[in-house]
């Protein structure tokens, strides 16, 4: 038999020094390289377990068992779409075309649209995520404030750009202070892959 795909690490698009001074050598390297990294085995052993119960026909703790291979896989789908939506602050380019015009329609302005991904990031109650999610049916952008990796999340909405605000995120960086953290991040977006999101999303 076929054996079936698992989960792995992705390697990063850029080096662990390049989002310096915003994102450390040390504090991208530990979040990349242990937290992430222990999503994707938390993912594949719960991969494993189910298919092992499967083979024994053995019963399960479904609800635990779920509840743990929800978190496991968010965190590491959640983190995928960070790394990518990352880049050193030169290379990091500007919103254009259709997410510009997205922003501004919606929020009324760029800088309002960052005002509240800021607020929504920043009020995040204990660990989770800002996202800008984007809903077909209305053709709209719409900011999913998500708790864990999988609370608050609005099912089929495509993630446009996420920031992680666990506190495994800036600890090393910013100590506590995820106001500055987030300052930091403005400047490592890596708006070139969102605008590339979005007009990925709009032509199917
Ligand atoms: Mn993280």
């Amino acid at each position: 038999m076929e054996k079936a795909k698992t989960y792995a690490l992705p390697k990063l698009p850029y080096g662990y020094k390049d989002l310096e001074p915003h994102m450390s050598e040390t504090q991208l390297t530990i979040h990349h390289q242990k937290h992430h990294q222990a999503y994707v085995n938390g993912a594949n052993a719960g991969l494993d377990k189910l298919e092992k119960a499967r083979k024994e026909s053995a019963d399960l703790d479904m609800k635990s068992t779920l509840k743990d291979l929800s978190w496991n896989i968010a965190g590491h789908r959640m983190h995928s779409l960070f790394w990518e939506n990352l880049a050193p602050a030169a290379k990091s380019g500007k919103p254009t075309g259709p997410l510009l015009d997205a922003l501004t329609k919606e929020f009324g302005s760029f800088e309002r649209f960052k005002k509240e991904f800021t607020q929504a990031a920043a009020s995040v109650e204990g660990s989770g995520w800002a996202a800008l999610a984007y809903c077909r049916e209305l053709g709209r952008p719409i900011i999913m404030q998500v708790e864990k990796h999988n609370a608050n999340v609005i099912p089929t909405f495509r993630i446009l750009v996420v920031v992680d605000v666990f506190e495994h995120a800036y600890y090393i960086d910013y100590k506590n202070d995820r106001a500055k953290y987030l300052e930091a991040f403005w400047n490592i977006v890596n708006w070139n892959e969102v605008n590339k999101r979005l007009q990925d999303l709009l032509k199917k």
